[in-house]
Formats: structure tokens, C-alpha cells, sequence
């Protein structure tokens, strides 16, 4: 099966009720683990490149392992540009073998999000094959590589802007924001409750009610929710009892990300928790063997939590398995 693009993983997940899970990968140990826990569980995947990994690794080199990853699963996989800041990159994926772009003109006024993300569109869906392309409404917090908003400066999706956008871009999915935020600090301390007996920050709930809201005005067109990692606190305690200090890192909970799944939204990115699976991994291994210098004895490890964190999104916050 060659790459395919998300237009059939999406009207299937919409229609059953849950998510397909996007992941970002940036060298082969994430590739490797993502499928092949995608595999094990029977599951479509989307394997999501942004800049920062195009910068790291070269567009060329993941295009190639995500092939490589078809080949060995025979999963329907879409390759996925995540946060397409212009024309321009959208154009170099598109051209590169993607065959799905976000285009991410977010942070402009609406008409000028609008006439970026249509420029998009047309040149996608001239493409043969059909490349499909995912917009944004609403402003998420936090930071995703280039991708920076300051607490404070991100704004909710407005559902009376959704039918317009659409109808005017022709766009595909659409990533809204209804509180989920980029990174593994997604909340401030002060944006949250804190737990009396774990003593673990719990954040602001989601705004369901923008999101029954967008899909009543968008009956079965896919939503997309970024910025979805639960910075799972096993991983957090890893990282920290061997050598790491990250402090009051905070995710949005997964039952309100499987809510969502069995609603609208299509798409959940899953990023920063991969990142910390890996390192947990590393590090626990770094700190019980000092003496070990091979890279695949550490990478190992890590890329066993990995596989580990991924099945585990399928089964209990996409809903995904068997779904292939
Ligand atoms: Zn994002």
C-alpha cells in the first residue's frame, strides 16, 4: 500500500467514533516505534514531520523512513507537514511526496488565514495524487518548535467563523483551539488546581461546548486538536529519579481526549509525549549502565517506552485499533 492521504482515515473515524492519532517523528527510532506499535494494534497512523524536524533530519531522509515503514507494516500511513508556516513549504512537501500539508496562517487576520490556506488548497488538491490540507481557527498557548505563543495571547476558535472558513478555503480538516497547548508546560500553576494527595497540577478542562458548537455548524467535517500530549507523570518520575529536573510539566487528561475522539475531532497530535518516553528511556538506561557507550544500547530502551506510549494512545485515548 502506498502513503494515503487523510481523507478516507478521516470520514472512517469520524463515522466510528474516534481518532487517528498524528505523531511526530524526527529520526528512525520514532518512526520504527510509532509503526510498529501502530501495527501491533491494527491501527492507521499519521506520521507528522514540522520544521524543526525537517531542519534535524531533512525532509528527504523521513520521507524515506516513513516509506520504509509502509513497506514494513503495510499500514495505510498519511505523511503529514505539520505547521506549514507559508506557500512555500507547504509547496516543497507537497512537490517532496507528502501527502498531506497543514498550512498554519493562524496567526493572521481571518481574510488573510483564508486567501493563504485557498492558495494552499488549490495547489493540493491540483496535485495528482489528491494531497490533503488542514487549516487553523484559534490560537493554541505554548511552544512547538518554531511555533511560540505567550500565555495570555492565544484565543478560542470562534464557531461563527468555522462555516465561512471552510466554504471560502475548501480546506480539508481544521485544527481548532479549545484549550489544548503546545509542549510539556502547557499550563501555567496558576491555571490549575493542584491535586492534595498526588500533589500533581490539574488543568483547566476543555471547552466542549466550542466544539459541540464547531461540529453542529460543520456536520462530519474532521477536526483536528493539536498540542494533545497528557505528559504522561510515569515518565515525568523516570526523568526525574535519573538525573532530569522538569518541574510542574503538565498535559491535557486523556479521558477529555477520548471525549473528544468519540465526537468530531479526527486527529490528535501526540508529540511532547514521545519526547518523554525517549528520554525516560535514555536516561534510566544512561544512569544504570555509566559504562555504556553504544548508541543502541540506550536507544533500545527508549525506544521500547516509545512503542509502549504509543499502543497505549491507541487503545485507551484514539480508540483507533483495529481500525486499519
Ligand atoms: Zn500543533
Amino acid at each position: 500500500m502506498p502513503l494515503v492521504n487523510t481523507k478516507e482515515l478521516f470520514e472512517k473515524a469520524y463515522k466510528g467514533g474516534y481518532a487517528v492519532g498524528a505523531f511526530n517523528c524526527n529520526n528512525m527510532e520514532i518512526v520504527q516505534a510509532i509503526t510498529e506499535a501502530a501495527k501491533e494494534c491494527n491501527s492507521p497512523v499519521i506520521l507528522q514531520v514540522s520544521a524543526g524536524a525537517r531542519k534535524y533530519a531533512k525532509q528527504s531522509y523521513l520521507k524515506k523512513l516513513v516509506e520504509a515503514a509502509v513497506e514494513d507494516t503495510g499500514l495505510p500511513i498519511a505523511l503529514h507537514l505539520d505547521h506549514g508556516a507559508d506557500f512555500e513549504i507547504c509547496k516543497a512537501c507537497i512537490d517532496g511526496g507528502f501527502t498531506s500539508v497543514m498550512i498554519d496562517a493562524s496567526g493572521h487576520p481571518f481574510e488573510e488565514n483564508i486567501a493563504i490556506t485557498r492558495k494552499v488548497v488549490e495547489y493540493a488538491h491540483a496535485h495528482v495524487p489528491y494531497v490533503t490540507v488542514e487549516a487553523e481557527l484559534g490560537t493554541l498557548a505554548g511552544v512547538e518548535d518554531d511555533v511560540k505563543v505567550e500565555f495570555g495571547k492565544s484565543s478560542y476558535t470562534n464557531p461563527d467563523d468555522v462555516e465561512e472558513f471552510v466554504k471560502r478555503t475548501g480546506v480539508d480538516s481544521l485544527a481548532i483551539a479549545i484549550g489544548t497547548s503546545h509542549g510539556a508546560y502547557k499550563f501555567k500553576p496558576e491555571q490549575c488546581t493542584r491535586d492534595p494527595k498526588t500533589g500533581v497540577l490539574l488543568p483547566p478542562p476543555l471547552r466542549f461546548d466550542i466544539l459541540e458548537e464547531v461540529s453542529k455548524r460543520l456536520p462530519g467535517f474532521p477536526i483536528v486538536l493539536h498540542g494533545s500530549s497528557s505528559v504522561n507523570q510515569e515518565y515525568v518520575k523516570i526523568i526525574n529519579a535519573n538525573g532530569g529536573k522538569l518541574v510542574d510539566a503538565v498535559g491535557v487528561p486523556e479521558e477529555q481526549l477520548r471525549k473528544a475522539a468519540s465526537m468530531a475531532v479526527c486527529k490528535i497530535n501526540i508529540d511532547s509525549d514521545l519526547r518523554l518516553a525517549l528520554t525516560a528511556g535514555i536516561r534510566e538506561h544512561m544512569n544504570a549502565f555509566p559504562d555504556h557507550f553504544d548508541p543502541r544500547q540506550y536507544l533500545t530502551p527508549a525506544r521500547d517506552y516509545v512503542r509502549e506510549i504509543v499502543k497505549h494512545k491507541i487503545r485507551e485515548v484514539l480508540g483507533s485499533e483495529n481500525k486499519a
